[in-house]
């Protein structure tokens, strides 16, 4: 049902946000009440039992973890683009589909083992998701799920992740 709601909604934009990317906007689909609850109700639901906090991506993850998080009774974790939080934080530098980035992720927020579900709009070639995994793991947390709305099957992000289930509402 879920999935039903993204193919509807899912608005596409060649050329942006620069020459040759077929820009993908989720954002009709957040706007959209009833498709919002059922890809959160669809998140949650792929996961449940299996995760204790939630780990959202700036700026949609944040989106999705806070409703997850909400909706499953778990704590939220944001992973922020580089220079914006304060104290000490891990850093991973990654490559994007289009330029490089950085990620970060605030030390000490949960226990040692905290089993952790990370939450992204999209699955694109997987630098974002896999350089946040590797921020999970050296917090000293578990990762035990990945989360997202689309993957683009032809970039095989999916490839670059680790061992942890990985679950797309809709593959295109
Ligand atoms: P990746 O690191 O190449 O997997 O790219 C995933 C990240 O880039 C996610 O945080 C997405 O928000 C963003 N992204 C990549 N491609 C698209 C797209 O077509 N539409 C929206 N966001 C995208």
């Amino acid at each position: 049902m879920a999935a039903a709601h993204v193919e509807a909604l899912l608005a596409s934009y060649p050329d942006f946000p620069q020459p040759n990317i077929l820009f993908r906007d989720l954002n009709p689909v957040f706007a959209d009440a009833v498709a919002f609850r059922a890809i959160i109700d669809d998140l949650a639901d792929q996961h449940r039992g299996q995760f204790d906090a939630v780990a959202g991506i700036e700026a949609r993850g944040f989106l999705l973890a806070a409703a997850v998080g909400y909706a499953a009774n778990a704590a939220v974790l944001a992973v922020r683009k580089g220079g914006k939080l304060p104290g000490t934080v891990l850093i991973e530098e990654y490559d994007l589909e289009y330029g490089s980035a950085r990620l970060e992720l605030e030390v000490g927020q949960l226990s040692a083992g905290t089993r952790v579900l990370i939450l992204d709009d999209v699955l694109a070639t997987g630098g974002t998701i896999a350089a946040t995994s590797r921020l999970i793991e050296r917090a000293g947390y578990t990762l035990t799920g990945v989360g997202v709305v689309l993957e683009l099957t032809d970039l095989h992000g999916r490839e670059r992740l680790g061992t942890a289930p990985v679950h797309a509402i809709m593959s295109i």
